[in-house]
C-alpha cells in the first residue's frame, strides 16, 4: 500500500507543479515585484503592510516570514480558494473535472480525493472543538456591525483559527480571530465550518484576500440556526442566515454557505416545505431556480422569498444599504 499512487498520477501532479512560473500563478491574485532572483509582494493568507511574501520561481516554491505560509503551486492553490489536493492539480493542467488519466491512475486519483476530504472532516472538526461563545469576543462585535444583535445558536461561534493549512503537518503558522459556524449533516453531524476572519477589533471582515473560507464537507451540509421542523428556510450566507433568523423566529433558518450548494442540503425526511431565501443578483435567483427543481423533485413542498428590490441580499436590505445602480 506504501507507494500507492500510481506513475502516471504522481507525472501529472510534477507535470502540474512545472507548468508555470510560480510567479504567474500567484501574480494574477497578488501584486509582486522583481527583488534579486525572487519576487515579493504582501502576503495574502495574512494582513500586512510591508511585504513579507516570497516567490522563487527557480525552485517554484512560496514563502510568508510573517505568518509561515509556504510551499508549492498546489499548496498555494489549497490554501487560496480552499481547494482540496487534486482539485488544485486539475485547475493547475488547465482541465475540467479531474485530470486526464487512465482508468488505473484515476482510482489512485479517487482515494487520494476521498483521503483529502476524510482529512478536510477530520481538520474542520478539530478546529470546531476549539471555538467557544461568541460572548465577548470580536465575533460577537462584527455580528452587531451587521446589525445581528440577538443571541446566536450554538452552531455559530468564535475561534482563533489558522490562517494557513499544510497538507502534510496540518495546521499551522498564525492564528486569527474568526467567526465560525459549523456546517451538520443529515444526521446533525458536524462534518464542515465556514471561518469569517475578522481584525481583532472585530469591526470588519479581515483584510485578506480571502476572508471567507469553508473547511470540510460544505456540499449536502448546512449550518442549523434551529433544529428541524416541518418548514425550514434555506439561505446562502452567514449575514443573511442569522439577519433571516432575527425576522423569522418561528422558521427554522439554515445557511448553505454559497450559491453553488444551495440545490445540493442533504435534508431529513421531516422537512417538507423548503422556503428558499435567495440574493437579488443573477447568482442567488439561479441558485433558487435549481434548488426548487431540486427540492420539488424530491417531493418536498418549496416557495422563494427575495428582499425588497432595492437591496442587494437580507443583510443589507436589515441594513438599510441600497444596491448601486
Ligand atoms: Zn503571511
Amino acid at each position: 500500500m506504501k507507494n500507492w499512487r500510481s506513475n502516471q498520477f504522481k507525472q501529472d501532479v510534477e507535470r502540474a507543479k512545472a507548468r508555470f512560473d510560480l510567479s504567474r500563478i500567484v501574480g494574477r491574485h497578488v501584486k509582486l515585484r522583481k527583488a534579486g532572483n525572487e519576487h515579493v509582494g504582501l502576503c495574502p493568507f495574512h494582513n500586512e503592510k510591508t511585504p513579507s511574501f516570497r516567490v522563487n520561481d527557480a525552485k517554484g516554491v512560496f514563502h510568508c516570514f510573517g505568518c509561515g505560509a509556504g510551499g508549492d503551486a498546489i499548496d498555494f492553490i489549497m490554501n487560496f480558494e480552499g481547494r482540496e489536493f487534486v482539485d488544485a492539480v486539475a485547475i493547475l493542467l488547465g482541465e475540467e473535472g479531474l485530470p486526464e488519466a487512465a482508468p488505473r491512475d484515476r482510482s489512485a486519483m479517487v482515494r487520494q480525493e476521498k483521503a483529502d476530504r476524510a482529512a478536510a472532516v477530520l481538520a474542520a472538526q478539530a478546529e470546531w472543538q476549539d471555538t467557544r461563545s461568541i460572548k465577548g469576543t470580536p465575533a460577537e462585535l462584527y455580528l452587531a456591525s451587521r446589525g445581528i444583535t440577538a443571541d446566536v445558536p450554538a452552531t455559530v461561534r468564535y475561534g482563533r483559527v489558522a490562517l494557513w493549512r499544510d497538507k502534510k503537518t496540518g495546521f499551522g503558522g498564525r492564528r486569527c480571530s474568526a467567526l465560525v459556524l459549523g456546517a451538520q449533516d443529515r444526521r446533525g453531524k458536524i462534518v464542515g465550518i465556514q471561518r469569517v476572519f475578522l481584525t481583532e477589533d472585530g469591526q470588519k471582515m479581515a483584510d485578506m484576500a480571502n476572508p471567507k473560507l469553508s473547511l470540510g464537507q460544505i456540499r449536502g451540509s448546512a449550518v442549523r440556526l434551529a433544529p428541524p421542523e416541518k418548514r425550514i428556510i434555506l439561505t446562502e450566507g452567514p449575514e443573511d442566515g442569522l439577519t433571516l433568523r432575527m425576522k423569522s423566529h418561528k422558521v427554522p433558518v439554515w445557511i448553505t454557505l454559497g450559491t453553488g450548494s444551495m440545490p445540493y442540503v442533504d435534508l431529513p425526511d421531516e422537512v417538507e416545505h423548503v422556503t428558499l431565501a435567495g440574493d437579488n443578483n443573477a447568482a442567488g435567483r439561479a441558485a433558487v431556480e435549481r434548488a426548487a427543481e431540486e427540492y420539488e423533485a424530491q417531493g418536498r413542498r418549496v416557495d422563494a422569498i427575495f428582499p425588497d428590490r432595492r437591496y442587494e441580499d437580507w443583510n443589507d436590505e436589515h441594513l438599510g444599504i441600497r444596491m448601486k445602480k
